[in-house]
Parts: structure tokens; sequence; C-alpha cells
């Protein structure tokens, strides 16, 4: 399938013409149409599927060819919510590539940075506001903007803007869109909370879930699992990255505390490394993330914070230095690789403390991959037994017995 085979007028023919794209994505293909037609859509889509630019170019088109208003502030016609700050900048940058040249005004509003040039590059309204929740709420209790005619909204990483700590936050700012518009939502992984929502939240969707047998979407992410104790696993971090020749790798810990200190242990053993946390700056955290795109440095630490959506070109490799909480959170993170039909590889460290967990983590994601062991590395720590849950001795397999039996000798 063409580009112009979707519906996309010359206008936006042009704009994908200049950003070099020569075929839609499978979810493109699919979406692109429904979302012209002005239908609800609701999209499960791999990491990495090009699922930005299925809404942005569709909407973009529909927002040109709405009725123009006489008075002259812009009434924002189209909101797009994100659940991060980065997430936000990077959908922003995506779609004002799109809108700029077609006269279209984008602005994304986010939180950790001062609310007056929001406010400034709101008056006399916009087209389209990219925004997080919480920053949202603040412009409209600043009467920065108005919701009250929005035909068009847009939620990206729907499942997690439904999370507790977002949900609320979501359900405020639903309520002050009063005019019926259509509703996008778009995520790679779907919760229960996701389909209860938009089983009242969409008008009749277009339901797309996409097919993993499609080359381009099936991230092509090649997944090793690493038996290593505790304490060795920054220097395996350090030999894998010298004896596997990796140039630019994303390495996620659990917390933020675990993340500046992993980052500066690497500095001092000479390794290009920064980390990337909620604790720090806004500015710090885009300096750090540009940084990293930019190839000034080589390994980027970071915590679930850069999981979900961030689109690295050409990163190869992803570590979970920690294992995440939760096999979605898994998904997400090793997603940050392989994108657009790129090749990726995702490891991650299991330390025998972790190995339940991680049991846990296959199960859910429906992964089974062998336990490697590094020479030089191989773990000298064996699983704790579960309490309580044991079976009979000998019959089956332990804990223990099954953390040995994966392991298996690896370059
Ligand atoms: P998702 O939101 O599905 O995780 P993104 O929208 O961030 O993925 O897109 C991932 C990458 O794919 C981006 O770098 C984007 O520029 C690229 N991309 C998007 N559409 C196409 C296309 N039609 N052809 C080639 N690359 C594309
Ligand atoms: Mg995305």
């Amino acid at each position: 399938m063409n580009f112009s085979e979707l519906g996309l007028s010359p206008a936006l023919m042009r704009a994908v013409d200049s950003m070099g794209l020569h075929l839609p994505t499978p979810i493109q293909g699919q979406a692109i149409p429904a979302v012209l037609q002005g239908r609800d859509v609701w999209a499960s889509a791999p990491t990495g599927s090009g699922k930005t630019l299925a809404y942005v170019l569709p909407l973009v088109q529909k927002i040109l060819q709405a009725p123009k208003q006489t008075n002259f502030r812009r009434p924002i016609r189209c909101l797009v919510l994100i659940p991060t700050r980065e997430l936000a900048l990077q959908v922003g940058q995506v779609l004002r590539q799109v809108a700029d040249s077609l006269g279209l005004k984008a602005v994304v509003a986010h939180g950790g940075v001062s609310i007056n040039p929001q406010m400034m590059a709101l008056r006399g309204g916009a087209d389209v506001v990219v925004a997080t929740t919480g920053r949202l709420l603040d412009l409209v209790a600043h009467n920065a903007l108005r919701l009250s005619e929005v035909q068009h909204l847009v939620l990206d990483e729907a499942d997690r803007l439904l999370e507790l700590g977002f949900a609320d936050e979501l359900q405020s700012v639903l309520a002050l869109l009063t005019q019926a518009h259509q509703t996008l939502c778009w995520s790679a992984t779907a919760t229960p909370e996701l389909a209860a929502w938009a089983e009242h939240g969409l008008r009749d969707p277009l339901r797309i879930e996409s097919d993993a047998a499609e080359v381009f979407e099936a991230p092509q992410i090649e997944q090793r699992a690493i038996a290593v104790d505790d304490k060795k696993r920054t220097a395996l971090l350090r030999h894998l990255i010298t004896t596997q020749g990796w140039q630019r790798v994303l390495v996620f810990v659990a917390t933020r505390y675990a993340c500046a200190h992993l980052a500066s242990k690497l500095c001092t053993a000479g390794v290009r490394a920064s980390a990337l946390h909620g604790d720090m700056s806004q500015g710090a955290r885009q300096v750090a993330l540009q940084d990293f795109k930019d190839s000034r440095i080589d390994v980027l630490v970071t915590t679930d914070l850069a999981a979900r959506g961030i689109d690295i070109a050409l990163l190869p490799v992803v570590v979970n230095h920690d294992l995440p909480r939760s096999a979605n959170d898994y998904t997400h993170r090793i997603g940050r690789t392989a994108r657009a039909g790129a090749q990726g590889q995702a490891v991650s460290f299991i330390s025998a403390d972790a190995f339940a967990h991680w049991q846990l983590i296959q199960k859910r994601a429906q992964v089974q991959l062998p336990l490697d062991v590094v020479a030089g590395f191989e773990p000298t720590e064996t699983p704790a037994p579960t309490a309580g849950v044991g079976g009979i001795k000998g019959k089956r397999p332990s804990k223990k017995d099954k953390w040995r039996a994966l392991q298996q000798p690896a370059g």
C-alpha cells in the first residue's frame, strides 16, 4: 500500500515526501483512512510501529479542511494527551514538522518548566495542543486556554494515561471537552482499565490490533537473559560494552538513586554515561536525552521514565540492569530498540534474587529465554527457596534446580 492510496491531500503528501517516508507502516495504512473519515479509533500496535504519524497526518489534514473561524483567536481543535514530558516534546516535534509548513499552530505544554512561556505561546489560541495532563489543567486554571471547541482528542500511551496517578487528571480534562469529538486511543500494551474505558468512552471505534506477523510491525528484538550475581552487574555491563562493541546503550534501573549511582560509576570507569531520572530538573533531563540522541554520550542510565514512547533512532541495545516491575513495562522498555523496522538487542541481567520475578515476567510477556552465563561472570549465588510453597523434595524441580538447569554458557 502507498501513502497516496490513503486519502491524504496533496499538501500532506508533500509533507510525507519531505520527511523522506516511502511506504506507510501497517498501522498507518489501517488508521489513516479511518481517522480521515472521522471515526473513533482504538489501536494497539507494537512499539516503534509508527503510531505518531498514524494520527498526526490525518488530523492535520482534518484541521486544514475544517471551516475557518473568523474571530482572531484560534480555537483549539485538537488535543493530544501524553503521559510524560519527554514524550510530549517528541510528539510535538513530529507534529510541528508536519504542521508548521502548512500554517497550523501547534503548542506543546508540559510540566517541570515555567508556565509563562506556555501561556504566551497560547495567546491567540492554537490549532493543536500537545500536553501532559497536569500542566494542561494548570493552564486551564490560569485561563490560558479553553477546551470547549476540541473536535479531536488523542490519547497516546492510552493505557498509561488510565493508570492510577493519571486517571483522575484525565477525567478532569475529559470533563472540559464539552463538544462531541473524535477520540483516538493508541497503545502498545492494553490493560483491562483501557478496555473498560474504551467500551463507553469511544463511539463505535475501529479496533485495530496489529498483526505481529507483519515484518515492519513486529519489532526485530533479539532478547537475552544473563544470569549474574547482583554485585557483578556493573562490571558485566562494562565488559559487554567493550567486548560487544556496543556504541549506544540504554540501561534501565529500578530507582532514581540507582540511576545516578550507576551513571557516576560508569563515568568514573571512563564510560561516557549520563543519568536521566525524575529528580533531575527538566533542563538537565532534556540535555541528557539530547546528548544521547546526538551521540555525545554512549550510555544513558534511566528509570521507567524513559520506558514509554521515546524514539531514539538506531538504538541497538537496551539493558535491564534491574528488572522492570511488570511484563508491560518490560515490553515498553525493550521497545525502545528495533524501532521502525531496525534490529535491536535487549539484554536482561538476572540475579538469583530476581529469578522468581523474571519467571513471572517471562510468563506474562510470553517469552522463555535460556539463561546465558558469561565467562568470568558465572553466578555464585542461588535463589532462596520460596517459603511455604515447596513441593515434595525430589519430585518437582525447585527454583534452584530450574535456575541451574536453565543456565548455559555463552559468549
Ligand atoms: P510508536 O509510537 O508506534 O512507538 P513512532 O511513531 O515513535 O512509533 O515511530 C517510530 C519511528 O518510525 C520514528 O522514528 C518514525 O520517524 C519512524 N516512522 C514512522 N512512520 C514511518 C514510515 N512510514 N516509514 C519509515 N519510518 C517511519
Ligand atoms: Mg508512540
